[in-house]
C-alpha cells in the first residue's frame, strides 16, 4: 500500500518535470533570457551604502558573507500574473525583503539587494550589482508559470553550461550546485517541491563569472493555492527562513575557503614587499 502510494507520487513527480522540460524552451521562461543594453544614468552600487550601523561596518571590513538578492523583474516587467491578478514582481520583493532582514540580523552575513524597491533592472546589470558588491552568492527569486493550473511547487536552478561560451568556471559551478543543494534540502521540509533535485537551466542571470549562482522559483504563481500561499506573509517568511538556512548551511563550508584564500593574498602581497 505504502509502498504503490510512493511509486504513483515519483511517477507524478517525474512526469510534472518532464513536462516543465519540455515546455521550457518556448515557454515563460524566456524572459530570463533576454540581454537588453545597459541604462546610462546606472549608479553604481556600493555594499556598504545601507550599512548605517557601525559594528556592521567594522564587520564589512572582516569580509562577512555577501550575499547578493535579486528580486525578479520590476518596474515596466511585472514578471508573470497569477490567476487573481498577483504580481510576480511584488511577492518575490516582499520575499527578497524578508530575506534580506533575517541576514542583516546574522553578524556573519551582509545582504546586498540587486533591486531596491519597483525599478526596471536588466538582466546584465544584475550580474555587475552583484560583482561590484563582492557577492559570495547570487540567489535570484522568482515565481513560476505554467498553462496548466495544477502544476504546483517550488524549484531551484543553477547554470546549464555550453562548452565554448564564456561564464563562470568549473569550480564557481560547483560551488553553486553546492549551495543550490542546501537550500533545495530546507525548502523540502517546508513545502512540496515541483522537482525534487535541482534543475539545469541557460539563465543569463546565472552568468556572473565568479559568483555562485542559482535562480530559485518559489512557487507556481498560475497555480490558485500556490498565488495565494505567494501572497501570504507567513508563507513568504517560511520560504525566506528555508532559504536563508540553506545560505547559511553553505557559507559554513565556504567559509574556511575564503579564509584561506584570504591568507594565500595576505602572504603574496607581504612577499612582494
Ligand atoms: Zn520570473
Amino acid at each position: 500500500m505504502l509502498k504503490n502510494t510512493i511509486l504513483a507520487c515519483l511517477a507524478a513527480v517525474l512526469f510534472l518535470c518532464s513536462v516543465e522540460a519540455m515546455a521550457q524552451s518556448h515557454s515563460h521562461h524566456s524572459h530570463h533570457f533576454t540581454h537588453r543594453t545597459s541604462t546610462k544614468h546606472e549608479r553604481k552600487p556600493s555594499p556598504a551604502r545601507h550599512v548605517v550601523n557601525q559594528s556592521k561596518t567594522e564587520l564589512a571590513s572582516r569580509h562577512p558573507f555577501v550575499v547578493a538578492i535579486d528580486a525578479g523583474h520590476g518596474g515596466k516587467d511585472v514578471g508573470a500574473i497569477g490567476p487573481h491578478g498577483t504580481y510576480e514582481k511584488q511577492v518575490v520583493y516582499s520575499i527578497s525583503r524578508q530575506l534580506e532582514r533575517m541576514i542583516d540580523k546574522d553578524s556573519t552575513m551582509l545582504p546586498v539587494m540587486v533591486r531596491k524597491g519597483d525599478r526596471f533592472i536588466g538582466l546584465g546589470q544584475r550580474s555587475a550589482i552583484a560583482r561590484q558588491a563582492g557577492a559570495d552568492l547570487f540567489v535570484s527569486l522568482h515565481a513560476d508559470a505554467f498553462h496548466d493550473d495544477d502544476v504546483q511547487g517550488s524549484s531551484v536552478y543553477t547554470l546549464l553550461n555550453h562548452k565554448g561560451r564564456s561564464g563562470p568556471n568549473a569550480s564557481t559551478r560547483k560551488a553553486s550546485n553546492r549551495a543550490a543543494a542546501k537550500i533545495l534540502g530546507e525548502l523540502r521540509s517546508q513545502q512540496p517541491l515541483h522537482c525534487p533535485h535541482v534543475k539545469r537551466a541557460r539563465y543569463a542571470v546565472l552568468r556572473t563569472p565568479g559568483v555562485p549562482s542559482m535562480l530559485i522559483e518559489t512557487g507556481f504563481i498560475t497555480n490558485p493555492l500556490d498565488e495565494k500561499k505567494l501572497a501570504n506573509p507567513t508563507h513568504q517568511q517560511k520560504i525566506a527562513r528555508s532559504i536563508y538556512h540553506g545560505i547559511q548551511a553553505y557559507a559554513r563550508t565556504a567559509r574556511p575557503k575564503l579564509a584561506k584564500s584570504a591568507r594565500t593574498r595576505n602572504m603574496m602581497v607581504a612577499s612582494r614587499q
